[in-house]
């Protein structure tokens, strides 16, 4: 799509990894420059390597969690966008390390918000389908207002999301910047880590291992997959709606399925015959999740165009690429 982003200054937290990195290069496409900022915790300059030579593109390793560097936030800086992803997502990254993922998520927004109101900058958070928890209204509505366990191992991430989408609203509600916030559901594609620890990344690797397959519990729990750049253009559009007070927007593929059929899915398109294992499901785990996308739909005119199919194909080339064993260098 096209949102007219020529010549708009926009800074990326967490430009370094999984959709960041597409989002930086879809930005850049469109003739914006880019700065982004990433602490590489999860994130790896890999993802940006195709970017070394691009004069409207830089990094700053930083980490949000603490002051910003005074190159962003002296007075002669300025940004038209702000689109904060940094946060680890994946639930073994973002568990090894609670207190940080907390941190991450309120420190880390609070400071980036502040330079959108200094910039006067319009901001975007990336939150997450993990706000509705195990949740009891199906499909999942943006109204709805979840169910979470606070004290569980998965809250640092959960209710740290909801705490920055409630420090963005209030940003908001008393006129201090113009305000994003899209709740992301479960998405894939190229640049996945392979050490990643979610399931499509763990299903592809292991299918093209030949390893076993791990299905978490017995398969029946549902997630709905949305392809990466459908993604990205759903955050584009949401960043550039010119209609403020939008409120939380989901982003993702209505298309449910069980874990069992996604299984099923990567082992028809790799061709392999694998055994399938099952390991305990993990504390707190979502039985049900799929997007009501409809406020995406009729606000933003979105709605994601890949199926899973289309998807998982440039998936798990990019992972076999990941996981091939180093090519030996021709002997002169
Ligand atoms: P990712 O781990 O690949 O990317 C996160 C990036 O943020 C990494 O580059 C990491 O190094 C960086 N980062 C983490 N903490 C930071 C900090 N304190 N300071 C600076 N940089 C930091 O994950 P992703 O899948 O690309 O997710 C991007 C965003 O989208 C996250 O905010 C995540 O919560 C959200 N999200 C993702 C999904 C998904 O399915 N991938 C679903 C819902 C929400
Ligand atoms: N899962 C699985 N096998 C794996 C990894 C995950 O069966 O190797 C399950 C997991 O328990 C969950 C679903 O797949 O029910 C999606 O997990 P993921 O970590 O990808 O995302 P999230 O739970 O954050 O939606």
């Amino acid at each position: 799509m096209m949102t007219n982003g020529t010549g708009k200054l926009v800074l990326v937290a967490g430009g370094a990894g999984f959709i960041g990195s597409h989002l930086c290069d879809a930005l850049l496409s469109e003739g914006a420059r880019v700065l982004c900022l990433d602490n590489f915790r999860t994130g790896r300059k890999t993802n940006l390597r195709h970017l070394e030579r691009e004069p409207r593109f830089d990094v700053i390793e930083h980490d949000i969690i603490d002051p910003l560097p005074r190159s962003l936030t002296a007075g002669r800086a300025r940004f038209d966008r702000i689109y904060n992803l940094a946060c680890p997502a994946s639930p073994p990254h973002y568990q090894a390390d609670p207190e940080h993922t907390m941190l991450t998520n309120v420190t880390g927004t609070h400071h980036l918000l502040r330079l959108a109101e200094a910039k006067g900058a319009r901001f975007l958070l990336a939150s997450t389908s993990e706000v509705y928890g195990d949740p009891d209204v199906h499909p999942q509505r943006e109204s709805y207002w979840g169910n979470v366990n606070p004290t569980g191992p998965r809250a640092c991430y959960d209710e740290g999301k909801r705490a920055a989408e409630a420090l963005t609203f209030d940003y908001e509600r008393t006129g201090r910047a113009a305000v994003r916030v899209a709740r992301i559901f479960n998405t894939y594609g190229p640049r996945m880590r392979a050490d990643d620890g979610r399931v499509v990344s763990n299903v592809v690797c292991q299918a093209l291992a030949g390893e076993d397959i791990t299905i978490y519990g017995d398969g029946s729990q549902t997630r709905s997959f949305c392809y990466v750049d459908d993604l990205v253009d759903g955050l584009m559009r949401l960043m550039e709606s010119p209609e403020n007070g939008l409120g939380p927007v989901n982003l993702g593929n209505p298309h449910e399925m069980t874990i069992a059929e996604l299984v099923k899915r990567v082992l028809a398109l790799t061709g392999v015959t694998a055994s399938v294992v099952s390991r305990p499901l993990p504390v707190d785990d979502p039985r049900r999740r799929r997007p009501d996308i409809s406020v995406a739909d009729q606000r933003l005119g979105w709605a994601p165009r890949v199926s899973l199919d289309q998807g998982l194909k440039p998936t798990i080339a990019w992972f076999a690429e990941e996981i091939a064993p180093p090519r030996e260098t021709a002997r002169p």
